[in-house]
C-alpha cells in the first residue's frame, strides 16, 4: 500500500514571544484537521518552540493541493485564535493572503515522501526551532557519510552501498543530485557551509525514499529577511535503512548552528522533549523527535525520542556550549555574519553611519623602508 507522510509546519503565533502556541491555537489547528473527514488516514499535532507541525498520512501523494490546503486552512484557523489572543507573530509565516496549489513558497515548511508501506513501517519526525534548514546538514551527514557515528554504514549492505544525497542551493534555488561514495568530497564541500547548501532528500541508490527535509527560506520567498525558517525532516528508520537509534544518536553532539535570539548568532542545537517551549535564556535552539510506527497508515505514537534520562546529560552539554559561546556578546563568530542577520537593516543602519564618519587614510612614506625586510612570497 502506497502511502504519503506529510510533514508540514509554521509559526502563526506565540505567548509572549517566541516562546510557544497557546492552547487555543492549538486547538483551532486540531479542529480544522479532524474536520477533513476522509482525506486523512491519520494524523498528529503538536509544537516546537513556537511552531506547530502537523503529521499526516494518507493516499494523496506529495504536493497534493487538497492535503496542502488543509494544512493551510487549518494553519489560518490558528492564526484567527493568535490575532484574538493578541499572540506574538499572529500569522507570521503565512505570506499569502489566500491559498494557490501548493503551501510551498507561501511561508510553512513541508517535509513528505510517498512510500510503498512496509509490514513494520517506522520513521521519525524531527522539528527544530530557532534555527535554519542547514541545521540538519551535521546530523544527517553522521547518518549517511560518516562510519564513526554510523556502524550501519559498514555492517548493513544497503547503507555500505552508499546513498543519493540531494542538495540544494538555497540562495540560487537549485537542486544537485549527488551519490555515495563517489562524491563523498563534493557533499562535504556543500555540508561545510549549512546557510547556503542544505539536504532536500535522501534516497537509496534505486530511488527508494529514506528522507525528506523542508528546505525553503523564508527571507527568499518574503524576497526580505522574514525569520529563520526552522526545519522539519522525516527519516525512515530500520531494515536497511538507518536504525532508530542510529537517527537519534547523530544529535548527541550539539553543534553550533545559526539561529537564536534575533536569528543572529551561532549556538548549539540542544534536543528537547515533545512540544517544549523555546527557552527564554536566549531561546537555544532546539530539536525533538517523533519517532513513529504506522502500519495501513494508521500511527502508533509518537514516542518521545529524547525524553530518556542519556539526553539530560546532552542538554546539560549544549547548555554549557550555550552559555560559553554567547558569554562574548555580539563579537563575531558568536554573531553571524552581515549577509545572515535575521536584523540586516538595522545592523545597516549602524554601519551607515560608521562609514560616513569613515575618511582616506593618508598615503604613508614608504621609501626608507628597508626593501629587504619586506616579505616576498617564495613562488
Ligand atoms: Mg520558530
Amino acid at each position: 500500500m502506497k502511502i504519503t507522510v506529510s510533514v508540514i509546519k509554521a509559526d502563526v503565533g506565540g505567548v509572549g514571544g517566541h516562546t510557544k502556541p497557546s492552547d487555543g491555537l492549538l486547538d483551532a489547528v486540531r479542529r480544522t484537521i479532524k474536520d477533513s473527514t476522509g482525506l486523512l488516514i491519520d494524523h498528529y499535532i503538536g509544537y516546537c518552540g513556537d511552531d506547530t507541525h502537523v503529521v499526516l498520512s494518507h493516499t494523496h501523494g506529495v504536493d497534493s493541493e487538497k492535503i496542502h490546503k488543509l494544512a493551510w486552512d487549518a494553519f489560518m484557523a490558528g492564526t484567527q485564535v493568535a490575532k484574538e489572543e493578541g499572540l506574538y507573530g499572529a500569522g507570521q509565516d503565512l505570506l499569502r493572503d489566500s491559498f494557490s496549489g501548493n503551501v510551498k513558497g507561501m511561508g510553512p515548511g513541508v517535509a513528505e515522501m510517498e512510500f510503498e508501506e512496509r509490514p513494520n513501517e517506522a520513521f521519525t519526525v524531527f522539528a527544530a526551532d530557532k534555527t535554519e534548514p542547514g541545521a540538519f546538514n551535521y546530523p544527517i551527514y553522521r547518518m549517511f557519510v560518516d562510519a564513526l557515528s554510523n556502524t550501519g554504514l559498514i555492517v548493513n549492505k544497503n547503507l555500505a552501498d552508499g546513498v543519493k544525497i540531494n542538495i540544494m542551493d538555497v540562495e540560487k534555488a537549485q537542486i544537485a543530485e549527488l551519490e555515495l561514495w563517489q562524491d563523498k568530497p563534493t557533499i562535504e564541500a556543500a555540508l561545510m557551509y549549512p546557510g547556503r547548501y542544505v539536504v532536500d532528500s535522501v534516497t537509496t541508490k534505486d530511488g527508494e525514499p529514506i528522507l525528506a527535509a523542508s528546505t525553503d527560506r523564508l527571507h527568499n520567498i518574503a524576497g526580505t529577511y522574514v525569520g529563520k525558517d526552522d526545519p522539519v525532516c522525516v527519516v525512515r528508520t530500520q531494515k536497511k535503512f538507518p536504525a532508530t537509534e542510529e537517527v537519534g544518536s547523530v544529535f548527541n553532539n550539539p553543534h553550533y548552528v545559526a539561529g537564536n535570539t534575533r536569528g543572529s548568532h551561532n549556538m548549539p542545537l540542544m534536543p528537547v522533549r515533545l512540544n517544549s517551549a523555546a527557552t527564554i535564556n536566549f531561546c537555544i535552539p532546539i530539536v525533538q523527535a517523533m519517532v513513529f510506527s504506522m502500519h495501513n497508515g494508521k500511527f502508533t505514537g509518537p514516542f518521545d525520542g529524547f525524553s530518556t534520562p542519556d539526553w539530560d546529560l546532552i542538554r546539560e552539554k549544549a547548555t554549557e556550549k550555550a552559555m560559553a559561546i554567547r558569554s562574548q556578546g555580539f563579537i563575531h563568530p558568536a554573531t553571524l555574519v552581515p549577509s545572515e542577520l535575521e536584523y540586516a537593516e538595522g545592523y545597516r543602519a549602524r554601519v551607515n553611519i560608521l562609514e560616513s564618519k569613515m575618511r582616506p587614510i593618508e598615503e604613508q612614506d614608504t621609501s626608507n623602508v628597508d626593501k629587504k625586510m619586506v616579505y616576498e612570497d617564495p613562488d
